[in-house]
C-alpha cells in the first residue's frame, strides 16, 4: 500500500468512547464520520453516500446523531420486513435472553430453531415443504448461496452453473461467479469459474432490442436453443440460479410466465432450479415468496435477510431427493443463532397472521401508480418498476435522445444527486441497476399509508431539485449507455 493512503497523522481523530459507553455517551456525528472515514475498509458503501450516524429507530424512521429523523426506504437492504425495532421481534428477543436458554449452540436441535423451521416450513409453497430438508448456513445471503451451489454440484455430480444477466447473490467466491458483475470478481483472480451467462428480461433495455412479453420469449427461447445445441458450448449444468425479482440489478422483475418457461426448461433436462429468495422473500413483493406469483416450485431456496427478524440467519431449503450430503459435508460455526431463529419465527408468523404480503402488494399497486403519474412529468425518470413494495426508479439522461424502444442513456450522476437531496429531505434511499442509476424503495412491510405519501412526496421533491441542478449544470451530465 502506498503510504499517500494513511491519511497524515495530524488528521486521524482521537479515538472515540468505549463502545459499551458509545450507546448513551452524548455523540459527536461529525467525529463519528470521521473517525469511521480514517480507520474503516475503503471498501465500505453505504456509509459513504448515506453520512448519517444512527442512534434510534422504530419503525421506518431513524434518528441520527445530529437530532435529524429520516424516513428509512433502505430497510437495512431489504432486511427488516416489520421496520427498526418492532415489537414483535423485540419481545422475541427479550423473552429469549431472560429464559436462561443458550444464545450459541452450533447447529444443535433446540426447541427454538425447532419452532423457526416449523414456522419457516408452513410459509413455504406446499408442494416444495412436502418433502422440503434445510440446511442452516452461516449467517449471511451469500453462505446460503454457496451452499446451494455446492449441494446442486454434489447431487448433480455436475460442476456447470446456469445464471443470469444483472444477477446478485453475494460477495463470497461461488456468489461472486454467479453474478452479473465482473468487476466485483476481479480480486479473486482465476478462481472463480465463470457460470454460462443466460439473459434475463429486462423490459427497459431489452437485449433484443424487443422489450415486453416478446422480449421474455426471446431470452426463453435463446436459453432453451443453447442448451439444447450440442455444440452451444455449454458444460452439463449442475444448477440455474435466478432471483425472481433482481434486486440490486435494478428492480427488474422476472416475468412470471418467463419463470415458468425456465422450470420448464430445466425441468425437463433435469437441472435443479435455485431461487434466490435472499431479497424477495417474507412478503416483500407481494407474496410471501417471490416465486409464488408464478406458481412455479423450484428445486432450491436461498433464504436470508427478513428471515432473521433482524438479525443474521440464512438457510438453504431443498428438496428431499437433493439431500446426498455426507454428515459434515456442509458445517460452520455460526448456524445456530438462537436470537435470529427467535425474532426470525416472530417475524415470519406476524406476516403470516397480519397477512402483510398483501398489504405490501396492495401499498406497492398505488405507490407504483403515483411514480408512473410522476413519470409523465419528469424526463429524468426513465423507467418506474417493481413488485409489491420493491420499488425502482430507473434515472436517464433527461435530455439525450432515446433509443428505439424509449430508453435513454442512464444517469449516474443524477442518480446520485437525487439519493442527496431525498437525503436532505430526510429520505433514506439507496441506488442499484447497471450503472448505479436506479434509485431503489425497499421501506418495511409495515409502512403506513401516511409514511408512504411522505416517501412519495420527498422523491418527488427530490428529483424535481436533482434534475432542476442537473439542467443548470450541464457539465454535471454523465449519460452511460444501457
Ligand atoms: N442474494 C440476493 C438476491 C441479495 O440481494 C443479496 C444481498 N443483497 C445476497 C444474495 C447476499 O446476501 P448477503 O449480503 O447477506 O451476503
Amino acid at each position: 500500500m502506498s503510504p499517500t493512503v494513511l491519511p497524515p497523522a495530524a488528521t486521524v481523530p482521537a479515538p472515540g468512547p468505549a463502545a459499551a459507553e458509545a450507546a448513551t455517551a452524548i455523540v459527536d456525528p461529525a467525529a463519528i464520520l470521521a473517525r469511521q472515514a480514517a480507520r474503516e475498509s475503503a471498501a465500505r458503501t453505504y456509509a459513504r453516500s448515506l453520512p448519517v450516524v444512527p442512534v434510534r429507530a422504530s419503525g421506518m424512521t431513524i434518528e441520527g446523531a445530529d437530532g435529524r429523523r429520516y424516513l428509512d426506504c433502505l430497510s437495512g437492504a431489504g432486511t427488516l420486513a416489520l421496520g427498526h425495532n418492532h415489537p414483535v421481534a423485540l419481545q422475541a428477543i427479550r423473552e429469549l435472553l431472560d429464559s436462561g436458554a443458550p444464545l450459541h449452540v452450533l447447529d444443535l436441535a433446540t426447541p427454538v430453531k425447532d419452532a423457526f423451521t416449523t414456522e419457516l416450513f408452513a410459509s413455504l409453497p406446499e408442494e416444495f415443504a412436502r418433502d422440503a430438508r434445510i440446511q442452516f448456513c452461516g449467517p449471511a445471503g451469500t453462505d446460503a448461496v454457496e451452499a446451494a451451489l455446492k449441494l446442486v454440484r454434489t447431487a448433480t455430480g455436475r460442476s456447470g452453473l446456469l445464471a443470469f444477466t444483472g444477477a446478485y447473490h453475494g460477495m463470497t467466491a461461488g456468489a461472486l461467479a454467479a453474478g452479473g458483475d465482473s468487476a466485483a470478481r476481479a480480486g479473486l483472480g482465476g478462481s472463480a469459474s465463470t457460470p454460462v451467462r443466460l439473459p434475463f428480461p429486462y423490459d427497459y433495455r431489452c437485449p433484443f432490442g424487443l422489450g415486453g412479453p416478446e422480449g421474455a420469449r426471446v431470452s426463453a427461447r435463446w436459453t432453451e436453443s443453447l442448451l439444447a445445441d450440442p455444440k452451444g458450448g455449454v458444460d452439463p449444468s449442475a444448477g440455474m440460479i435466478v432471483e425472481p425479482v433482481q434486486g440490486e440489478g435494478g428492480v427488474v422483475p422476472a416475468p412470471d410466465g418467463w419463470l415458468r418457461e425456465m422450470r420448464r426448461i430445466t425441468s425437463a433436462r433435469g437441472i435443479p432450479l435455485i431461487v434466490d429468495e435472499v431479497q424477495t422473500g417474507v412478503g416483500r413483493t407481494g407474496a410471501f415468496w417471490a416465486v409464488q406469483h408464478s406458481g412455479v416450485v423450484p428445486d432450491v431456496m436461498v433464504v436470508s435477510k427478513a428471515v432473521g427478524g433482524s438479525l443474521p440467519l440464512a438457510a438453504v431449503v431443498y428438496r428431499g431427493e437433493l439431500d446426498v450430503w455426507e454428515p459434515g459435508a456442509h458445517a460452520g460455526t455460526f448456524r445456530g443463532n438462537q436470537l435470529a431463529m427467535a425474532a426470525g419465527a416472530a417475524t415470519l408468523r406476524f406476516v403470516r397472521q397480519e397477512r402483510l404480503a398483501e398489504r405490501a402488494a396492495g401499498l406497492g399497486e398505488r405507490m407504483l401508480a403515483r411514480l408512473r403519474a410522476l413519470h409523465r412529468l419528469l424526463p429524468a425518470m426513465g423507467d418506474v418498476r417493481g413488485r409489491g413494495l420493491m420499488l425502482g426508479v430507473e434515472i436517464v439522461e433527461p435530455e439525450a435522445d432515446a433509443d428505439a424502444l424509449g430508453a435513454r442513456p442512464a444517469a449516474p450522476g443524477l442518480a446520485a444527486a437525487v439519493r442527496q437531496e431525498a437525503l436532505r429531505r430526510g429520505l433514506i434511499v439507496e441506488l442499484g441497476g447497471r450503472h448505479s442509476s436506479v434509485v431503489r424503495l425497499l421501506p418495511p412491510l409495515t409502512m403506513t399509508d401516511e409514511e408512504a405519501e411522505a416517501v412519495l412526496e420527498r422523491l418527488a421533491e427530490a428529483l424535481d431539485a436533482a434534475s432542476a441542478a442537473h439542467r443548470t449544470v450541464p457539465a454535471a451530465r454523465s449519460g452511460v449507455r444501457g
